[in-house]
């Protein structure tokens, strides 16, 4: 079954970025434009991205077979809602995101959770696409996005992958969550900010004081690259991914970050051959910085929305997939 033209869009708390892509998501247009806050906003933000990739991708909306949304906050993909959004102004009240976008275009619109589209953008693009992976996302807060056997895991609840919030140190830091030593209150951005006593602004400020040799900051680095190593950990040692991409505001850093944790998942290994054995460094690396990643990762779950309905019909599209 040809699905045809889809289009992703990214909805950030700064930007959004929207992709039209093809069958072989194959990037065809590409569009980024600042975020308008507030519900109304939003769902302007998104389809006038859409309509400016279609532009550059010689389509228009109403030829494209379905849009993918890949959005912060809680989302509800059954229904496209979206709340608790905070850096986009959207509050307690679910935000009918997927219905009033799907009224603006004019196509099937699916909504999901952006680290959620991530994850699957990265599955979709690695080079290797069978492998089972995981996208860490440190941010402000701390959350991954789960991909095995090739789909993405959302868990009963849709709590799959809150692995921010499992706690590690009972007499840590209390969390957001209400909970006492989250794995977020030493790996998050914040975590990071608190422990260099810094607003975090720039995030290369902490990670170049470090190299000068500032001993608070190289603690607070320390801290945060075990926090880090620790949340790796638990991804493979729960599902076994081949990979582990860290993403997120607080890695565009790069490199200094990707050895810090490297260095403590070695540490880690001492005394333990059953660690050795996991290779663990190997398995984790950044996710290409400027990549549209999770823009194609929405545009895809938008695809397999409509080929899993497409399955539905007797006899038909299942036929065509298998071909
Ligand atoms: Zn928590």
């Amino acid at each position: 079954m040809n699905a045809g033209f889809v289009a992703g869009v990214d909805i950030g708390g700064s930007k959004a970025l929207a992709v039209v892509v093809d069958d072989a998501n194959r990037v065809l247009g590409q569009v980024r434009l600042p975020t308008r806050l507030g519900a109304a906003g939003v769902v302007a933000t998104a389809a006038e991205a859409v309509r400016q990739a279609c532009e550059m991708a010689g389509a228009t909306p109403a030829g494209l077979s379905a849009v993918g949304v890949g959005i912060p906050g809680l989302v509800h993909p059954s229904n496209g809602s979206v709340s608790h959004a905070v850096n986009l102004d959207l509050g307690a009240d679910p935000v009918d995101l997927g219905a009033a976008l799907q009224r603006e275009l004019g196509v099937p619109v699916s909504v999901e959770n952006d680290v959620n589209a991530v994850a699957v953008g990265a599955h979709r693009l690695a080079g290797a696409p069978r492998k089972d992976l995981a996208v860490l996302s440190i941010g402000t807060g701390l959350a991954a996005g789960i991909v095995v056997d090739g789909s993405l895991h959302r868990g009963s609840r849709g709590a799959a992958g809150e692995v921010g919030h499992i706690p590690v140190d009972p007499v840590g830091r209390w969390c957001s969550c209400g909970q006492r030593g989250c794995l977020e209150t030493i790996a998050s951005g914040s975590a990071l900010s608190a422990a260099w006593q810094a607003p975090l602004d720039d995030g290369t400020t902490v990670w170049s004081a470090a190299s000068a040799g500032d001993e608070t900051a190289q603690a607070a680095v320390r801290s945060f690259g075990a926090g880090v190593a620790a949340a790796v950990r638990l991804l493979v040692l729960a599902w076994d991914v081949e990979h582990v991409v860290l993403a997120g505001g607080v890695t565009e850093v790069g490199q200094p970050m990707l050895d810090v944790v490297r260095a403590e998942l070695v540490a880690a290994e001492q005394g333990s051959a059953f660690l050795v054995a996991m290779r663990l460094a190997e398995r984790v690396s950044l996710l290409p910085s400027q990549s549209p990643v999770a823009a194609v990762g929405a545009a895809v779950l938008a695809r397999d929305v409509l080929l899993a309905e497409g399955t539905a019909l007797p006899g038909t599209a299942v036929r065509e997939l298998s071909q």
